[in-house]
């Protein structure tokens, strides 16, 4: 029996969603910043959490430095 991991609490297989190789509770199976509503088709997973497309945290753009690195490169 699995544990939903938004409430740890015991998931039968009536209430079950079934999502990133979790378990959770039909109820449980929402977005953590306002409860929205998530089906698995739109849902994201960040970070241990449930989050709807609008919630999602946007991932940490990677910064690339175009900028012409000198030719001298210090030693470390
Ligand atoms: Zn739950
Ligand atoms: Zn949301």
């Amino acid at each position: 029996m699995d544990n939903c991991p938004s409430c740890s609490r015991r998931v039968y297989v009536i209430e079950k969603i079934e999502a990133n190789g979790r378990v959770y509770h039909k109820n449980c199976f929402k977005c953590v910043e306002e409860g929205c509503r998530l089906t698995l088709a739109n849902f994201h997973f960040h970070n241990e959490e449930l989050f709807c497309p609008k919630h999602v945290p946007k991932l940490q753009a990677v910064v690339v430095q175009t900028k012409n690195q000198p030719e001298h490169m210090g030693r470390l």
